[in-house]
């Protein structure tokens, strides 16, 4: 029987394609709107799936197309925007329709829940009564007022105002109210009724958002600004404009602890509400604050990266703020980078869209560079800060205790003596990486993951950073018997101990994903150093990135050459970030500040011209190798990535997906991509399942998206692998 038409719908299944069906018994065209959700029947399931396109004809056999089951929606929960959003990156991607979708999906609408508020009963006086009924009864007229002059009331408003269900219930019966179930926003404004003013602009913060609020139409700005340098305050008045002008903004910032710290930042300045959407956040609570923006009852929206798939009617400015973060890259699934689909949503939208950070990352500096965006420079702190001045720290010189140098201890005793607060860093929580035996030369390895166990003392255990694994510490070598058995290097566990026993238990304070592990953990641990009380902070990666700690005005970065020899050819540019910020701790107040830089290697050049030069001076020394060697930004890549419990399956695969883009090369005659692999991942076994990668690497964007385009359809056509994962990684960001 064929259709007047036919319903294209993104089901949530990993095949690369939309899935045609044939609408209810008896329904026209004008019964559906793209961006509804639609059940479907799929296989002997039924899955939510969104209706993105409508057809007049269909591939699919007559006896093969089914009916959908029900529509969900009324009113579209994709618009048009996020719709066209999706398809761009479905195809960018290279990832199928129906995930992208799912993905963009709050949890509560992917499971077929209303996109509605939560429904409340209310209770509302009814028009025209007969109130002799209650002329004698006091307390019920006393009601029966209340809900007129109230409007509609919850129950608890009313219990709260001092009626009793009972009275509730004689109105009711005297058929004097009535209840009724009502869709509510949670409460809606923001608490804040006196926002904080704006400060008065340096004069670069003030040329800065003069470019942004110039803008007409799509533009891309670069704010690049060394911390501290008021980047924040720039945005803050950016989107007062765009407020002013009847519009909404959406600020992406980084997946970290102080998340919620951030997002009181711009609750304290604007008096409209705000949503948020964060990790934090139960799927109830992510649902109303989509709901919010989608009504254009919350003007604003600050998020992590899911939030690029907000529904923002009006949206008139995109803020990122630390665009280098890595956390805007998805490491499963869709593997999209919220901060690159922030460009294309702006541009789709024709709006401004500002990208923030004192360390940019190297993709986007070049694109500032060569003028593709816009290049917005904060060179000064604001207010009476002073950048802190580096120094490097040959450690083969020095005596050490816990991996720290001991001529830093008086610098230490000096710092807090001045009443100030020390940040020692170092990037490895747990007590040591490893746990060895001297006498045979045993290693505590996991047996799932190519990787070695951290020893922890808080509670005692050996702990796989990698596959999660735990394990009690063995009392003896298990392999020789041996007694001897030690931990070898240093941990924030040791240091904080070593710190402890040299100044006293008071004045150490460890901040690591062990010790903010609870609800509010961050805030707690925080609590005595933003008191500004002297102390020694030691912490890890947690600590460097966005935190204002105006008291710190000396910093040590215990293993400054951690990343200085990564297998990763972005492992310099974010070991420089990564100094960068946590350095840029120091003197955030009206205090100087001091960095030392701890390192084996006092000649590397690259930690040179950071300290000596700055950022930008080793940026462009990057750049240089980049170009060299066609690396992003100046070459382009994707990377298959396979992995299986018996290896030999993923390498296999990836071997015929190589043959296939080989001949796919010879038969479009695709010269531009060279491939790369199949071969191992650099930890090749994670949690027990083997990991291989094949690379495609190209100078040009479009032969590689052509070449991927068809080889897609082709992986999926590899039979009897079904125990092989694999994934396709567009612009990968690290090489694991
Ligand atoms: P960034 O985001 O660049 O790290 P912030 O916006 O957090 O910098 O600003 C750092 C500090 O300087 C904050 O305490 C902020 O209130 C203050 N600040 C920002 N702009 C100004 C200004 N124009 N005058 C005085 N203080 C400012
Ligand atoms: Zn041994
Ligand atoms: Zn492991």
């Amino acid at each position: 029987m064929a259709a007047d038409f036919y319903l294209r719908i993104a089901v949530p299944a990993p095949l690369p394609k939309l899935f045609d069906y044939l609408p209810e018994h008896g329904k026209s065209l004008s019964d559906y709107q793209l961006g509804q959700r639609l059940k479907v029947p799929f296989g002997n399931q039924q899955l939510t799936g969104v209706l993105m396109a409508i057809s007049h004809d269909t591939d699919v056999p007559a006896d093969k197309i089914r009916p959908i089951a029900q529509q969900l929606d009324r009113k579209p929960v994709l618009n048009n925007t996020l719709r066209d959003l999706c398809l761009w990156a479905s195809d960018y991607y290279h990832h199928a329709i129906g995930e992208v979708v799912e993905t963009a999906l709050p949890v509560l609408l992917r499971k077929g829940q209303d996109a509605a508020f939560v429904s409340r009963t209310v209770w509302q006086a009814r028009e025209n009564p007969d109130l002799n009924d209650i002329s004698r009864a006091k307390r019920q007229f006393a009601l029966y007022e209340f809900l007129r002059e109230q409007g509609p009331a919850s129950q608890d408003d009313i219990i709260a105002a001092g009626f009793t269900h009972a009275l509730l219930k004689a109105l009711q019966e005297k058929n004097l109210a009535q209840a009724s179930e009502i869709h509510l926003p949670p409460a809606l404004s923001n608490p804040n009724t006196s926002a904080q003013a704006p400060l008065p602009l340096n004069p670069e913060q003030a040329d800065s958002l003069q470019s942004i609020t110039a803008a007409s139409g799509f533009q891309v700005f670069l704010l690049d600004g060394i911390t501290g340098s008021g980047k924040t305050e720039v945005y803050l008045q950016a989107i007062q404009r765009i407020l002013d002008a009847g519009k909404q903004a959406l600020v992406l910032i980084p997946e970290i602890g102080l998340t919620p710290q951030t997002i009181a930042r711009f609750e304290r300045r604007f008096q409209c509400p705000v949503a948020s959407m964060h990790s934090g956040m139960n799927d109830r609570e992510r649902l109303d604050a989509w709901l919010m923006a989608q009504q254009g009852l919350a003007r604003i929206v600050v998020g992590t990266r899911s939030a690029i798939f907000t529904p923002l009617p009006e949206l008139g400015l995109i803020v990122v703020d630390e665009e280098h973060d890595a956390s805007f890259k998805q490491q499963e699934g869709l593997r999209y980078s919220a901060r690159d689909m922030a460009v294309k949503l702006a541009s789709q939208l024709h709006i401004p869209v500002v990208l923030g950070s004192a360390t940019p990352s190297i993709d986007s500096l070049h694109n500032a560079l060569t003028g593709k965006y816009q290049h917005l420079r904060l060179r000064q702190r604001a207010g009476n800060a002073r950048p802190a001045q580096m120094q490097i720290l040959d450690m083969r010189r020095q005596a050490q205790q816990q991996g720290l140098a001991e001529c830093l201890l008086e610098d230490i005793r000096q710092t807090l003596a001045r009443r100030e607060q020390v940040l020692v860093f170092i990037n490895r929580r747990g007590f040591a990486p490893t746990l060895c035996c001297p006498d045979c030369g045993w290693i505590a390895e996991c047996r799932r993951c190519d990787a070695r166990y951290t020893l922890h003392r808080k509670p005692p255990h050996l702990h796989c950073h990698h596959c999660d694994h735990k394990l009690a510490v063995p009392a003896q070598c298990p392999s020789c018997f041996s007694q001897q058995i030690h931990p070898v290097g240093t941990g924030t566990e040791q240091l904080e101990s070593y710190l402890e026993q040299v100044f006293g238990e008071q004045q150490v304070i460890r901040v690591d994903r062990d010790s903010t592990r609870l609800k509010d953990g961050f805030a707690t641990v925080m609590a005595p150093v933003n008191a500004g009380q002297p102390c020694i902070l030691v912490g890890t990666q947690m600590l460097a990135k966005g935190h204002h700690l105006p008291n710190v005005t000396l910093v040590i970065v215990v293993n400054a050459d951690a990343g200085l020899f990564s297998a990763d050819f972005r492992g310099m540019e974010r070991t420089a970030q990564m100094l960068l910020q946590v350095t840029g701790r120091a003197g955030r107040g009206d205090k100087p500040g001091r960095a030392v830089l701890q390192t084996e290697f006092a000649e590397h050049p690259s930690l040179h011209l950071l300290c000596e030069e700055n950022y930008h001076a080793l940026a462009l020394a990057i750049l240089q190798e980049r170009q060299h060697a066609v690396l992003p930004p100046y070459g382009f890549q994707a990377l298959l990535r396979a992995d299986a419990v018996n290896g030999a399956e993923a390498e296999h695969l990836l071997h015929l997906i190589q043959q296939d883009a080989l001949r796919l090369q010879r038969d479009m005659g695709l010269h531009n991509v060279s491939l790369v692999g199949p071969m191992a991942a650099p930890m090749q076994m994670r949690a027990g399942r083997l990991r291989f990668q094949l690379w495609f690497n190209s100078n040009q964007r479009g032969a590689l998206h052509q070449l991927l385009r068809h080889l897609l359809p082709l992986i999926h056509q590899h039979r009897g692998f079904h125990k092989v994962r694999w994934s396709l990684d567009v612009d990968p960001q690290d090489n694991q």
